[in-house]
């Protein structure tokens, strides 16, 4: 048969079924069709979209000349809402679905939205050790950049859509945060428009009471324009060591013991139940014994928390040698462990996919 009139055949067949059903039970109880037909294809081209604009934009160096007048847009939106009379309150205009969220919130639709188009890295500075960004420019587009240029954040939240915004504004924390602390603590430098219209930029010694105040406020004291994070060189690889532990008392006191060792760079405990985990510890380094290299982000690997299920499983200790990149986005497959609540095909077409836009 020709494969027009199949494909053709087994639309209708699935609008039928759609029709008999209806939407909503199909979406609820075939979750898997939605995300494999629309959710994944559309990430895709998303992602890729993103990924090639963010490359043009630094290879032509745009960005810091459009950045002044992004941020003069901001002040406008502002200034509008003050002569309006500020009837309700200002909150940042990205749509709830694009967060790192459980929970999209109302109020997006009660206030006045403010829309902060910025999601650019305006510079790497490898004199003073500091990347400046846009609150949008995300994890993923960083690891991407600096990477390549042998530099590395100190602590880089392992998801690729997290926001540098969103870190600074919520928290952000990764496995080496014993050493350097929260996202927030690499931030040298935040730039932000108040609810007046005005530009201010705060650092430790320039409006530090501010400065400090900006983690954790969640957006009520300003919108955030532009932050300046450290950097630190980057290896090639990361040396990484499993070690399954039993017994709630050996767990902790074995994470307490390897987050204390500061010649860890990297620790990280997966716990698979009341009484069973897995620590890991990391080093980065620029040479691999060749027989122990996993580059656990190629799409056939298999999702992080089940490779490291495996040494439990085993009951045997390990070392690997990890791509320094496939290390920071290990967990972004499979989410953590939520992909596993889809079905099958799912499964399949999300390592897949993300494999192929968000590793390399
Ligand atoms: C499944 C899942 C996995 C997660 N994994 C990790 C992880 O691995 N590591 C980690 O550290 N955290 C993790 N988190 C938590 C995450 O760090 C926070 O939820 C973070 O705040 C979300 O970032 P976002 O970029 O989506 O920001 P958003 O949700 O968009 O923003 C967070 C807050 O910051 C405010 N904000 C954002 N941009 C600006 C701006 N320009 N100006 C003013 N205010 C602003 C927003 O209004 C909001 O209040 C995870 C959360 C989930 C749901």
């Amino acid at each position: 048969m020709d494969p027009l009139l199949y494909l053709g055949g087994l639309v209708v067949l699935f609008l039928l079924w759609i029709k008999v059903k209806g939407l909503d039970y199909v979406i609820v109880h075939q979750r898997w069709i939605f995300v494999c037909l629309f959710l994944l294809p559309l990430s895709v081209i998303f992602d890729v979209y993103y990924y090639l604009r963010a490359w043009l934009i630094f290879k032509m160096c745009s960005a810091p000349k459009q950045h002044d007048q992004r941020v003069r847009n901001i002040q406008r939106q502002v200034r509008e809402w003050r002569k309006e009379g500020g009837k309700t309150h200002m909150c940042t205009g990205r749509p709830g679905w694009l967060t790192v969220s459980l929970r999209v919130g109302k109020y997006k639709k009660t206030n006045k939205n403010i829309m902060i188009n910025m999601m650019d890295i305006l510079e790497v500075d490898t004199q003073r050790q500091v990347v400046r960004v846009e609150p949008l420019v995300n994890m993923g587009q960083i690891t991407a950049l600096l990477n390549s240029l042998g530099w590395t954040l100190p602590v880089l939240p392992e998801l690729d859509d997290l926001t540098v915004g969103g870190l600074v504004m919520g928290t952000g924390i990764e496995s080496s945060s014993h050493i350097y602390g929260l996202f927030q603590h690499i931030c040298v430098a935040f730039e932000l428009v108040l609810a007046d219209g005005s530009l201010v930029r705060c650092t430790e010694e320039e409006n530090s009471d501010l400065f400090h105040a900006v983690p954790w406020s969640c957006g009520t004291l300003g919108f955030l324009v532009a932050a300046e994070i450290k950097i630190v060189p980057a290896s090639l690889w990361v040396c990484l060591q499993y070690e399954p532990i039993r017994g709630l008392e050996n767990i902790c006191r074995r994470f307490s013991e390897a987050s204390e060792d500061k010649n860890n760079t990297f620790v990280e405990g997966l716990q698979y139940s009341l009484d069973e985990a897995v620590i890991m510890t990391g080093t980065m380094t620029d040479t691999a014994e060749p027989d122990k290299i996993n580059r656990i982000g190629l799409h056939y690997k298999p999702w992080f928390f089940k490779h490291v299920e495996r040494y439990l499983t085993e009951n045997k200790k390990a070392v690997e040698y990890i791509p320094l990149r496939h290390y920071y986005h290990r967990h972004t497959r499979s989410i953590f462990w939520d992909m596993s609540s889809y079905s099958p095909p799912a499964h399949a077409l999300v390592s897949l996919m993300h494999a192929h836009t968000h590793c390399y």
